[in-house]
């Protein structure tokens, strides 16, 4: 392993990364509208009307730190994301990735890849990847004297409530003490000996997110996963690295036509995808007022918005059609938001 091909962690990176076309949109005659022409530039090619309706092409020019363009790798695309951030819980702190976009964008094709084997896109995630370098690095002889031992967590959190996917999507409280420190009571969290543990879990985790998933059930669509891997020295949390499967900012939810738990879900994603942006933004200007508290989310995050060491990484997944645009447009404006400080 070595990760001095890889740059340095910055405390805050924003990337984007786009899908091809699928199937699809390539059937039904879909245009591509995004281009990235490299250095982390991407544009945008919005359709637009004038007033007389003629019809025009707006172009927005969009700057991040990567942008990864359709024909990049997972690989590719965690050695300048999350790669950097193992460091990061190695040397004593936190380390957040998320991925961030609409439904069908790529989230979890880039964080849990595909295990199946069946599709041809089969690929590893960043999940794996992490975990892989993770037992590189605790093999290595200056962290191996450290007597650091990794545990995993993989829960998810639906509509404010926290559900646990290494434990039957058991439903856990989440409590706060006097010196403000977040617990989620009860939690499983496992020790793992080998990144194939780590991988295991994450197959188990993921079967359980998606089972048992009916009009009446959590799509996992609208709900946030978040994979944990804790480092931890004499029983104290040394390191901790989260890796967040946020939920779809789909745009376009049709109020009159959708039903009352959609909308609580959609009122309740939108608010944590704001506390999310609040908290980012927070850390990059060294505040000391992080609005944690603003959802369940960040609340559960808390430790990774404070102190010195903490890291952060966004992957901001956009299709690539016309039709996707609105969301798109929604999505690189995040983005760009968490970016600017
Ligand atoms: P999300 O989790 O954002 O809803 P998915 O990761 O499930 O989206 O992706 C939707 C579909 O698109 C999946 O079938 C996935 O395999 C495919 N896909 C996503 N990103 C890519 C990519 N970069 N290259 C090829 N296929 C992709
Ligand atoms: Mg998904």
């Amino acid at each position: 392993l070595s990760l001095s091909d890889t740059v340095e962690a910055h405390r805050i990176c924003v990337c984007v990364r786009k899908r091809p076309l699928n199937n699809k949109e390539v059937t039904k005659n879909d245009i591509d509208v995004v281009s990235i022409p490299g250095n982390g530039t991407l544009l945008l090619h919005e359709p637009k009307q004038k007033v007389d309706l003629t019809k025009y092409l707006d172009n927005q020019v969009f700057h991040f730190d990567y942008s990864f363009d359709e024909s990049s790798t997972n690989d590719l695309v965690y050695r300048f994301t999350a790669k950097p951030l193992v460091q990061t819980i190695f040397d004593g702190g936190m380390a957040t990735c998320f991925a961030y976009g609409q439904t069908g964008s790529g989230k979890t094709h880039t964080m849990g890849g595909d295990f199946s084997g069946k599709s041809q896109n089969s690929a590893k995630g960043i999940y794996a990847m992490a975990a892989q370098d993770v037992f590189a690095l605790l093999k290595q002889r200056r962290y191996s004297s450290l007597d650091l031992c990794p545990y995993v967590t993989f829960f998810e959190i639906y509509n404010s409530k926290v559900f646990d996917l290494l434990n039957k999507k058991a439903k856990l409280r989440v409590l706060e003490d006097e010196k403000q420190q977040v617990q989620v009571v009860g939690l499983q969290e496992m020790y793992v000996s080998c990144a194939e543990d780590v991988i295991k879990m994450i197959e188990m985790g993921s079967a359980c997110r998606t089972s048992g998933q009916t009009s009446a059930n959590a799509n996992s669509s609208r709900s946030h996963a978040i994979l944990q891997v804790i480092l931890r020295r004499r029983n104290q949390v040394h390191g901790k690295f989260s890796l967040v499967d946020l939920a779809g900012n789909e745009r376009g939810i049709d109020v009159r036509s959708s039903d009352r738990q959609t909308l609580v879900e959609t009122a309740e994603i939108n608010r944590s995808l704001l506390a999310l942006k609040e908290c980012i933004r927070s850390l990059g200007m060294d505040s000391h007022h992080i609005p944690f508290r603003m959802s369940k989310l960040t609340q559960v995050l808390r430790d990774s918005f404070i102190g010195e060491n903490s890291r952060t990484c966004m992957i901001a997944m956009v299709s690539p059609g016309m039709s996707s645009c609105d969301s798109t447009v929604n999505t690189l404006r995040y983005a760009d938001r968490v970016k600017e400080l």
